[in-house]
């Protein structure tokens, strides 16, 4: 940007837009700003050279952050290894994948609407490019294509892991009944985002909540 943004002050998380939430069967994405603290751009931001890292760094106070937040439909699974540990694997689904991508080309829109000079989203490698020219936006998401979606690529991060151990009516779809209670295990219940039916696409910690307290009234009914 042209003036300073200093994007880890003031009131951080006070826009979203769900214009695009519910692109098909109540799944999309939503934009929503978020603090960008120094560790933050430090995850996300390219390494090509320690210079031009340095140098975008240095460009925090004028750099605005669109933050995506897909609500993916196809999610991936946890498993348990010999040892006892959680084994979790996670793709993107081609399904979900496709909402991503258009994502990022609307949050890019988005940030040239908002007169930003340069654009980049955070791929392992420096993909950028300076709104102003024909087709600038299309010819960038051909490299961003190019650069690659995989793991190590292109950098996806999870604040909110939801419906793990989900509630249902049967054994063999969920992990839990409608009472907390994990299917065949007398006396475990499960309380928190993991029970969620399927991922929300809302930040959770409200609903999550509620499911706490509800879960905490249902096992104070089963034992009185
Ligand atoms: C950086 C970040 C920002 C977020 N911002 C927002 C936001 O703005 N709005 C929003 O709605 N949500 C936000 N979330 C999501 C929200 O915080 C989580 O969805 C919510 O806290 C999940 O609640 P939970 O009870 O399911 O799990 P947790 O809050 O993770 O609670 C799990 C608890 O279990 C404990 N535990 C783990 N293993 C064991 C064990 N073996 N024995 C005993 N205890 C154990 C842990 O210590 C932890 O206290 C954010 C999350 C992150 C990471």
């Amino acid at each position: 940007m042209d003036e300073d943004v200093r994007p880890w002050t003031g009131t951080v998380q006070a826009h979203y837009s769900d214009q695009f939430a519910d692109l098909d069967d109540g799944y999309g994405f939503k934009f929503e700003t978020v603090p960008m603290h120094p560790s933050f751009q430090a995850l996300a931001a390219p390494w090509e050279s320690a210079a031009q890292y340095r140098e975008r760094m240095a460009r925090l106070p004028r750099t605005a952050l669109v933050g995506i937040l897909l609500r993916d439909r196809f999610g991936g699974r946890v498993t348990v290894d010999q040892d006892g540990a959680a084994v979790v694997d996670y793709r993107v689904s081609r399904y979900d994948a496709a909402h991503l991508r258009r994502a990022i080309a609307a949050a890019a829109e988005l940030l040239e609407a908002a007169g930003a000079r340069e654009i980049w989203v955070p791929l392992a490698r420096a993909i950028t490019y300076r709104p102003g020219a024909a087709n600038a936006r299309q010819d960038w998401l051909r490299r961003v294509d190019a650069a690659g979606w995989g793991p190590n690529q292109l950098l996806l991060v999870t604040f909110h892991q939801m419906a793990s151990c989900r509630m249902g009516a049967s054994a063999r779809t969920s992990v839990v009944d409608s009472e907390h209670r994990v299917w065949g295990i007398r006396g475990l219940y499960v309380a928190d985002a993991s029970v969620f039916p399927t991922s929300s696409g809302v930040n959770p910690m409200l609903t999550v909540m509620g499911i706490a307290h509800r879960a905490a009234g249902v096992i104070a009914g089963h034992l009185s």
